[in-house]
């Protein structure tokens, strides 16, 4: 055994060195890997496994970016006309609306960072690696030069690695090379010197695993490894950009050139037409600017976002990407793997053929202990055609089992756990087994095969284990109960399959042939051949998740369409998917099936059925298409390293997080850290809340905006005198700006979300029907302001007084509104739409705060005009509050229909 020896010495050129070489100067044992004491020096020796972050703008930098917009740029013009006026208290208002709006929208931008940030984390790769002499899941992070790790087909690579084991591996290293096309890995060393890309021993941090299976030692980890070299960033950067914020910016461009238009107009009208002084126009214009500008929008876009995003990853479901959030909530069909994402994916043998002989297997889980029996009579290795059985499904498999405080855990696939535990029950010990070449498992052709060496002197022989169906098809005999072999009986054999796969069960097959020349060296489909014996079947089961079911109910209710697309037999697909819900008698159509339909066919097909079997996964590609071909909006699962394509194709790709290859991953919009069908439920209800909460917030914001602007107008444009001081009108936009709509970015769903058709595709946030009730409830706040104060004017208040009560009762009116938005298109006479946000009432709480500073203290007497109220005037504000909010409801009555508003509350 080789010594290890604290720290490390670096390995120059380990693609020119012999695979032992390396071993042997990085002073580790494959068998074992690194011992925990020796990865320790040498992570500090070493450092980390990751890239320096790229260099971030510093803080004042950031800050002054959120100056950086049209909306600000008015409101700063604004600031400077008031300077050459000399109304300092304008200015300084005006100023401190603009510090304010900047200093949230700083603050906000790092939540939402912070917020996009921990959701990269849990992205962060992981890799598999052996040390103290068993095989680990650990951070991609945490790998030192060394570490033995194992990798297969779809793995982003962790670190630079020399290979010991490659079988039929490939690797993509264009971000390294330039090369798209995958380079083929082998261990043999290449001549000092060779170029990047001919360095065919080793495979580079930065790159994939294009296909194949193998092993290797880290060499080189962070910024030694090549990629650190070239000093490129492989992980894409998630920006708080999306289409809305882009929608909102040029709504912004055009709303500030209409806002200078009106501006000009207004100074224009009550110059010539009413004669009104110039200054005071000027001031009314800044005023009015300040007014219709809803500055705070783009911030409240992000957060809202933001926090949504964050909301759902606390729930498993890690958006990669933001802009999905919106289209989640359009989704209209959600295509699912079936095993681990609707099943739980634990699974264990129950039954199986050999021969012809029946049995039944006991144990649970992934406990290796148990019996196999036929006829109550326990059976063994000693059964010639049993042994061949578990030969195959033990060692041509890669799964360790490994037994904790929670009980049994398998290390590795499922499906390959359970059969280890069937091989274990036997008694078969793999370690008296060599394994010479190896052809890893691909859900393409749906099998593994390996040249085993088995004891006995038997010799070398080909063991297959895999998809039934396909194992049928490339047999030519079977063995019999002796052990020997007889002619195949497929008919019989495909009833058994059928049998045990409409009783739910996942059937695997094994198939075995002598070892001929070559065979030790490599394996490939081909090379495998048609002339296989078949030797027997197990049945295992794999039992629905019980909150799947209630997933695919709710999003059946929410009119979401499911549909099963699985790589398992039709059979066993239709039995899990009747349990489910999902099949309503159709039946399941095959992969052979699809291959055959033309692709208006296929059209149909995606219509009339819901569960696809024994696909490939280029038939999902093909599914997908069909489905948007139809109108659907599509959310599609993988999480093999060919799912990729038809997750980048779908409108919503869905990586499962635990068993998806970081290649899908990277290729998906949304990563399930549960890999569980339920989580994709609560994304899209998620998705649905975050876009209806931003749609709350824009039909919130813009009348408030729209009433004050509105006020102005009215009074510049006839003459009138003004009801609030362009000063107060700064004072409202700045107090709700800062406050209210903030609320909508904690507010839950409301309770018939999940019972709503989808949004249409591409439907803008904001419809018509939204816009009228922008327009009504500008035009009754503005009005009910103005109404209130030519009122108290006309019936002998002081002009400050009246001025301050239109000041409270603008301010009010927004608070109730509000409440009238919470509930946006049903009514909000419910209990709910007042107990259901704390936010809300916190915000409301400082508005009402400042609102009385603002009418009482002296202070404020002075600067803005201000004067005490009294009882009966707040009693005033009060009955405004509740005219508004009576009134909207009723128009929302009147635009939106009656709506129940959803019994189920979340
Ligand atoms: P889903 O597509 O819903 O995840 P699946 O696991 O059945 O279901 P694949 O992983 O594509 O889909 O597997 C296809 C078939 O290949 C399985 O039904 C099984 O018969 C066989 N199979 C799965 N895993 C292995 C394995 N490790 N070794 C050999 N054969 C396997």
């Amino acid at each position: 055994m080789v010594q290890e020896t604290p720290g490390f010495t670096p390995v120059e050129d380990a693609y020119a060195l012999p695979a032992e070489a390396v071993r042997e100067q990085l002073g580790v044992d494959p068998d074992r890997g690194l011992g925990s004491h020796d990865v320790e020096t040498r992570r500090q020796q070493a450092g980390p496994n990751r890239l320096p972050d790229p260099p971030r703008d510093n803080a004042v930098v950031r800050f002054l970016r959120h100056f950086n917009d049209v909306l600000i740029y008015v409101l700063l013009v604004a600031a400077v006309l008031t300077g050459i006026l000399q109304e300092w208290v304008d200015m300084a208002v005006i100023l401190v609306v603009v510090l304010v709006n900047a200093a949230i929208g700083f603050i906000q931008e790092g939540r939402a960072e912070k917020a996009l940030e921990g959701i990269r984390d849990m992205l962060s790769a992981t890799a598999s690696v052996k040390r103290d002499g068993s095989w680990s899941t650990v951070d991609a992070e945490d790998l030192v030069p060394g570490d033995v790790v194992r990798l297969s087909a779809g793995d982003k690579i962790p670190a630079d690695i020399r290979l010991l084991d490659a079988a039929n591996m490939t690797s993509e290293e264009s971000a390294l090379t330039g090369e798209s096309v995958p380079a083929e890995k082998s261990v043999p060393e290449v001549a000092e010197g060779a170029a990047l890309g001919d360095r065919t021993s080793m495979v580079f941090s930065g790159s994939m695993l294009a296909s194949g299976a193998g092993a290797g030692i880290v060499v080189e980890t962070g910024p030694t490894a090549e990629i650190g070299r070239i000093n490129e960033m492989m992980s894409e950067v998630e920006t708080l950009e999306t289409p809305l914020t882009r929608q909102v910016a040029v709504f912004s461009k055009w709303l500030s050139l209409g806002v200078l238009v009106v501006s000009v107009a207004l100074v224009l009208v009550g110059w010539l037409v009413h004669g009104t002084d110039l200054l005071e126009l000027l001031l009314a214009a800044v005023g009015f600017a300040v007014a219709a500008i809803p500055e705070g929008l783009p911030a409240l876009i992000t957060i809202t976002l933001a926090l949504g995003v964050q909301a759902m990853a606390r729930q498993k479901a890690i958006t990669r990407k933001l802009p999905a959030v919106q289209t989640l909530g359009s989704v209209t069909t959600i295509c699912s793997d079936k095993t681990g994402t609707l099943t739980k994916n634990e699974m264990t043998v129950v039954r199986g053929v050999v021969g012809d002989l029946e049995f039944e297997v006991s144990g649970s889980g992934y406990d290796p202990h148990g019996s196999v029996t036929a006829g109550g009579q326990n059976l063994g290795l000693d059964h010639p055609a049993l042994r061949p059985l578990a030969e195959a499904m033990g060692a041509v498999n890669d799964a360790d089992l490994v037994e904790d405080e929670e009980g049994w855990k398998v290390v590795g696939e499922p499906t390959e756990g359970a059969l280890r535990s069937f091989a274990a029950k036997l008694d078969l010990d793999r370690s008296s087994i060599g394994r010479r070449a190896v052809l890893p498992f691909s859900s393409d052709y749906k099998f593994m095969a390996a040249t085993l060496e088995l004891p006995g002197g038997d010799g070398a022989c080909v063991m297959v284990k895999g998809a039934p169906d396909v194992l049928l098809s490339r047999s030519a005999s079977q063995i019999d109960a002796s052990g020997g072999a007889r002619d195949l009986d497929r008919e019989g054999w495909e009833r058994r399959i059928q049998d045990l796969s409409d009783q739910g069960l996942r059937v695997l097959a094994a198939a075995r042939r002598p070892a001929r020349d070559g065979d030790t060296d490599a394996l490939t489909p081909e090379s495998l051949g048609q002339e296989l014996q078949f030797v027997g079947v197990v049945g295992i089961v794999d039992p629905p998740r019980s909150e799947a079911i209630t997933a695919v109910k709710a999003c059946q209710e929410a009119g979401i369409v499911i549909k099963m697309i699985t790589g398992d037999h039709a059979g066993t697909a239709t039995a899990i998917a009747r349990q489910m819900g999902i099949d309503d008698g159709a039946g399941a159509i095959t992969g052979q099936e699809l291959e055959e339909a033309g692709d208006d066919e296929l059209r149909t097909l995606v219509r009339t059925h819901n569960v696809f079997a024994r696909t490939s996964p280029e038939h999902k590609l093909r599914l997908v298409r069909a489905l948007q071909a139809e109108g659907e909006v599509v959310a599609m699962t993988g999480d093999g390293v060919n799912d990729a394509p038809a997750l980048r194709r779908a409108d919503v790709g869905v990586a499962m997080g635990i068993k998806g290859t970081e290649v899908t991953k990277e290729s998906a919009e949304v990563v399930l850290g549960d890999d569980n069908f339920s989580t994709i439920e609560t994304a899209v209800e998620e998705g649905r809340r975050i876009y209806d909460n931003l749609r709350k917030a824009i039909v919130f914001l813009l009348p408030t905006n729209g009433a004050q602007s509105l006020v102005m107008l009215f009074a510049v444009f006839f003459g009138w005198t003004l009801p609030l001081t362009p000063l107060q009108i700064l004072w409202v936009n700045m107090v709700t700006g800062v406050t209210l709509a903030f609320a909508f970015a904690f507010e839950p769903a409301e309770g018939d979300i999940m019972k709503r058709k989808p949004a249409a595709a591409g439907e803008s946030i904001v419809r018509l029907r939204h816009i009228v009730q922008i327009a009504v409830a500008s035009v009754l706040i503005s009005g009910l302001t103005m109404g209130v104060f030519y009122w108290r004017l006309g019936a002998g208040d002081t002009l400050e007084s009246a001025r301050t009560v239109a000041t409270t009762v603008l301010v009010a009116a927004q608070v109730v509104y509000l409440f009238n938005v919470k509930a946006l298109e049903t009514s909000s006479l419910h209990p709910r739409t007042f107990l259901n946000n704390k936010v809300a009432w916190l915000v409301v709480g400082i508005l009402t705060a400042l609102q009385l500073v603002f009418i009482y203290w002296p202070v404020f007497h002075e600067a803005f005009g201000t004067s005490d109220l009294q009882l009966v005037e707040i009693g005033m504000t009060a009955a405004a509050g509740v005219i508004v909010f009576l009134v909207m409801e009723m128009a929302k009555l009147i635009i939106y229909g009656r709506r129940e508003a959803g019994a189920v509350v979340r």
